[in-house]
């Protein structure tokens, strides 16, 4: 039987790229949507991967959606934490709304997406949380204090959770991309990426979804059960942590 597994954001960038990899290397895979129906849809024609949709922010809304993905897969194996958003600003400026918007977006939903999942994993023995932090987690980011602290949290749970996974078979880990190649990284102007932001990494140039999705594949392996409770760094050696 395949192992099943839920992809947070999982239908379009970085998490679509998960998806697909997921399904490619042998996963009955679900992913979860916030709200753009017509990427979903799209997204399920192409690949055949059932979408749901809640709000990960929510915890209600959470364990009503896991509940409906096991209840047509199966007990969910691996988790992606990868759904994210970002709300930029200096300080001096930021909102109350998007303070707390991108905190229980991209921190909150950790306790939300896992808290449910986590006892199953513990009786079976077996289960792989991976989440999608950020350079900007590790090295904070002008503009993007609530992001930078959201995935710094990212951090920490996974350097905490894996200690109290880790007798139970279960690996908690973390991926920091860099700069990615999605629809949010291409809206940049050229000119912009080309002066600015290509001299910071040293590979040269851009990082794309399916590097990202080949990482969590295998973190999700078996192959990867000695690996808990690290922050894998993917960014072309932008940042060393
Ligand atoms: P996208 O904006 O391309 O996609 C985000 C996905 O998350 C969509 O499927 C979206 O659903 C879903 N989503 C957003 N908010 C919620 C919510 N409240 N509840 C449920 N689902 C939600 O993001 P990226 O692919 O660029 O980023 C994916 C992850 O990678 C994020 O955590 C991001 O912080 C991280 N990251 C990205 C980098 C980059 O360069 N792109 C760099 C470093 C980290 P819908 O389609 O309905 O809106």
């Amino acid at each position: 039987m395949a192992r099943v597994a839920l992809v947070t954001g999982g239908t379009r960038g970085i998490g679509e790229a998960i998806s697909k990899a997921l399904q490619g290397a042998g996963y009955e895979v679900a992913a979860s949507y916030a709200g753009n129906d017509e990427a979903a849809a799209a997204f399920t024609s192409a690949t055949g991967i059932k979408t749901y949709k809640w709000d990960v922010s929510d915890f209600d809304a959470c364990a009503e959606g896991i509940g409906k993905v096991e209840a047509d897969l199966g007990p969910i194996e691996i988790l992606v934490n990868n759904a994210g958003i970002t709300k930029d600003g200096m300080f001096h400026k930021m909102t109350k709304d998007q303070w707390y918007g991108v905190i229980n977006t991209n921190l909150n939903s950790l306790f939300n997406m896992t808290r449910p999942v986590w006892e199953g994993m513990r009786a079976r023995k077996f289960g792989r949380v991976i989440c999608i932090s950020s350079i900007n987690g590790q090295k904070g980011q002008m503009g993007q204090v609530n992001y930078s602290a959201s995935k710094a949290g990212d951090i920490g749970f996974v350097k905490a959770l894996a200690q109290e996974g880790a007798r139970t078979g279960i690996t908690v880990n973390a991926i920091c991309p860099g700069y990615i190649a999605t629809e949010m990284v291409k809206a940049i102007a050229p000119a912009v990426v080309e002066k600015s932001i290509l001299p910071q990494i040293p590979v040269g140039r851009l990082g794309e979804p399916e590097e990202i999705a080949r990482t969590v594949v295998f973190l999700a392996s078996d192959d990867a059960g000695y690996i808990t409770g690290s922050t894998l760094s993917v960014n072309g050696g932008q940042y060393f942590a």
